[in-house]
C-alpha cells in the first residue's frame, strides 16, 4: 500500500484521530495523488465534519491601515514600500459596529477586524475590546488580527468575548525569511499559543503566489497541522498584486489545479478545521471556486473590498452558491445588499 492509501484509510477510518505529527512527503504523497482520488479523499473528509453544501460567509474590515513597522513582503500597508497607501488612524467604535451591522445584512454570519500593527499599543486594545463587545452585541461572531500578543493582552480579548484571532504563519519555515525580516516564524508561533492558552480559536493560514515553490506550500500546511492544535480556520490567500513590494518581482499566480490540489491536501490534513478562500478570489473564475468548494474549501469572504484588495461582489457570490446549490448566511437569508464604507457614527454600544 502506498503513503497515500496508507494516509487515506487512518483519515476515512472511524478511529481517525486528528493528526499533528505530517511531513512534507506525507503531504507531497496526498498533494500528488491522481486528481479524481485526491478529490474522492477530500470529499470524503468533508463531509465526515462537515456539511459539504454549505459554506461560512465571513467580513473584513480594516479598522486602521497602513503605517505598519513590519516589512512583510506581499503587503501595501508596511512603513518599508512606497506604495501609496495611504494610512489611517484607528476607526471609531460606532462606525465600526455600523459596517458590522451592514455586513451582516449582507449575509456574513463573522466580522473580522484588522489593525496594522505590529503589535497593540495598551489604550488601543481598550477600543478594539469594546469593538468586539459591540460587534458581538449584533449576534455575530468575532474575530480580530492585531499583530503579536502578550498572554496578558490575549487574556484581555478572550474577556471581551473575542471568538477567534487571526495570526496567519504566511508560508513555510525555509521560504519565511525571504518573506519577513523584522519578525521571526517563532515569533508567531508564541503569539498562536497565547491565544489558545487564552481560550480564543484560532485562524491561521498563509499566502501563495508570491514565487513560493510547491514544497513550501505543502511545508506551511505541515506546519499548520503540527500545531498543538489545528486551526479552527485556515484562511488560504492567493497574493493580491500589489505594486512597490519586494513580493512584486518574485511573484508566479499558481496553476489553477495546484490550487485545487492545495485546497484538497489541507482539507484531508486538517479535517476538521474550515478552509477559506481569502484574498485574490477576484482572480478566480466561477468553475475554480467550484473546484475549491469539492476539494473542501467552505469559507470565504464576501464584500467588495478586503482590506485594501478587491473582493467580487456579494451578488456574484450570492449568483455561484445559488447555482452550485449551496448555503451560506448570503443565500439562507436571501440578501444580495452590497454594503459600503462606514459613514458616521450612529451611537452603538461604544465608550
Ligand atoms: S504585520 Fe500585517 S499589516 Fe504589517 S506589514 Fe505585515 S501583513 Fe502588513
Amino acid at each position: 500500500m502506498d503513503a497515500a492509501a496508507q494516509i487515506q484509510r487512518k483519515e476515512t477510518g472511524d478511529e481517525a484521530q486528528v493528526r499533528n505529527h505530517w511531513n512534507v512527503e506525507e503531504a507531497k504523497a496526498l498533494y500528488d495523488r491522481p486528481f479524481a482520488d485526491l478529490m474522492l479523499q477530500a470529499q470524503r473528509a468533508h463531509r465526515k465534519h462537515f456539511d459539504p453544501n454549505h459554506v461560512e460567509t465571513a467580513s473584513l474590515l480594516s479598522i486602521k491601515t497602513g503605517g505598519c513597522p513590519e516589512d512583510c513582503g506581499y503587503c501595501s500597508q508596511s512603513v518599508h514600500y512606497e506604495t501609496r497607501l495611504k494610512a489611517t488612524r484607528l476607526m471609531h467604535c460606532a462606525d465600526v459596529v455600523a459596517t458590522a451591522r451592514r455586513a451582516k445584512d449582507a449575509g456574513a454570519t463573522r466580522f473580522c477586524m484588522a489593525a496594522a500593527w505590529r503589535t497593540p499599543k495598551d489604550r488601543d486594545l481598550d477600543s478594539v475590546c469594546d469593538m468586539v463587545n459591540a460587534v458581538k452585541g449584533l449576534g455575530m461572531e468575532t474575530c480580530v488580527t492585531l499583530g503579536m500578543l502578550t498572554p496578558n493582552q490575549a487574556t484581555r480579548l478572550a474577556e471581551a468575548g473575542l471568538d477567534f484571532y487571526n495570526h496567519n504563519v504566511d508560508t513555510s519555515p525555509e521560504f519565511y525569511s525571504k518573506i519577513i525580516t523584522t519578525r521571526s516564524l517563532q515569533d508567531r508561533i508564541d503569539t498562536l499559543a497565547h491565544v489558545r492558552d487564552a481560550g480564543i480559536k484560532i485562524c491561521c493560514g498563509g499566502i501563495i503566489g508570491m514565487g513560493e515553490h510547491v514544497e513550501d506550500r505543502l511545508g506551511m500546511l505541515v506546519l499548520l497541522a503540527n500545531l498543538p492544535g489545528h486551526p479552527e480556520s485556515v484562511p488560504i490567500n492567493l497574493w493580491n498584486k500589489i505594486e512597490g513590494v519586494p513580493v512584486e518581482d518574485t511573484a508566479e499566480p499558481p496553476d489553477p489545479i495546484a490550487l485545487v490540489r492545495l485546497v484538497a491536501t489541507a482539507r484531508i490534513m486538517m479535517s476538521r478545521s474550515v478552509v477559506r478562500l481569502s484574498a485574490g478570489r477576484q482572480y478566480m473564475s466561477d468553475e475554480l471556486q467550484a473546484l475549491c468548494f469539492l476539494a473542501g474549501a467552505n469559507s470565504i469572504f464576501i464584500g467588495d473590498v478586503l482590506l485594501t484588495t478587491k473582493d467580487p461582489k456579494v451578488d456574484r457570490d450570492a449568483d455561484l452558491l445559488a447555482r452550485l446549490g449551496i448555503t451560506s448566511g448570503i443565500t439562507g437569508g436571501k440578501q444580495c445588499a452590497q454594503y459600503v464604507a462606514p459613514t458616521s457614527s450612529l451611537g452603538e454600544k461604544c465608550r
